[in-house]
């Protein structure tokens, strides 16, 4: 069993938060995980888990652009396994559109779910890791916590903002053994980007794969997409015992985009 046992995972019914809370679990883990649907599926994707790794899981409903219901989650994972040594914060949207045409209702949905649900999450496992003796956060921010894009507006800055959050938690914490790092993914190809492309198409005023090659793959210079996989092992590494002193700071796998 590893050290770390429990792990909530947010918006880990698909993408890459259903990659990490894998990865966790083959790590022997026991994980939370969350979505707002609360389908038969996302309890059926718990449970295979479970059987698939040996370890214990649950499916915890909440709707992450819900302050309450953000808070409830950890309150919930704790009263479920004991602790929570591991919170990832992972769940996220998307709009793309002009500043000038951006719905505010968007804008509004995009700061919920991708900036300030970690900052509730956060806020409350924070005692619980201090009870603990300590506790790894992963915050999963994107290429765009570095740099922006054109017609993102909202989900540049939710995701620049989530950097600050990351560098702030980790100074408070650096001398309770709870470390706070993001993670800064170029394209990966999940149902988060195939859902852009429409938008993508329709502001560029291109075809489909017109704006993979050109607008999405133009700006990773290996030219292919970041897989899930790739993701969840370095989430993985950032809450192992080897990443004790990497501390408020990104890990970016995004094929050298930010290099340039
Ligand atoms: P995805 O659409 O496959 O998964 C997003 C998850 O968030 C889903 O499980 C969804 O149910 C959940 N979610 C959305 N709204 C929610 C809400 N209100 N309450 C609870 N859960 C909610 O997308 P993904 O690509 O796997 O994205 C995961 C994270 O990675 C996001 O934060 C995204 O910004 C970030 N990211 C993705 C890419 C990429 O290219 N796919 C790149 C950089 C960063």
């Amino acid at each position: 069993m590893a050290a770390r046992k429990t792990a909530v995972i947010t918006g880990s019914t698909s993408g890459i938060g259903l990659a990490i809370a894998q990865a966790l679990a083959a790590e022997g883990r026991n994980v939370v995980v969350n979505s707002f649907s609360d389908t038969t599926a996302d309890h059926a994707m718990a449970d295979a888990i479970a059987k698939q790794y040996g370890v214990k899981t649950a499916y915890i409903k909440a709707d992450m652009s819900k302050p309450a219901e953000c808070r409830a989650l950890v309150a919930k994972a704790a009263e479920t396994f004991g602790s929570v040594d591991i919170l990832v914060n992972n769940a996220g949207i998307q709009h793309v559109a002009p500043v000038e045409e951006f719905p505010i209702e968007k804008w509004d949905a995009i700061i919920a779910i991708n900036l300030s649900s970690a900052f509730h999450t956060i806020a409350a496992a924070i005692p619980l890791m201090k009870n603990a003796g300590g506790g790894r956060i992963v915050n999963i921010a994107s290429a765009h916590g570095l740099v922006a894009s054109p017609f993102k507006s909202a989900y540049v800055s939710a995701k620049h903002g989530i950097m600050g959050l990351t560098k702030t938690v980790a100074l408070e914490l650096a001398r309770e053994k709870i470390t706070c790092n993001a993670i800064c993914p170029g394209y990966v190809l999940t149902p988060l980007v195939e859902a852009q492309i429409p938008d993508q198409m329709k502001a560029h005023q291109m075809d489909r794969e017109t704006v993979i090659r050109e607008v999405m793959l133009d700006k990773q210079p290996t030219k292919e997409f970041v897989t899930v996989e790739q993701i969840a092992a370095a989430a993985v590494f950032l809450c192992s015992d080897a990443a004790a002193q990497i501390n408020g700071t990104h890990l970016s796998v995004d094929g050298g985009w930010t290099a340039a």
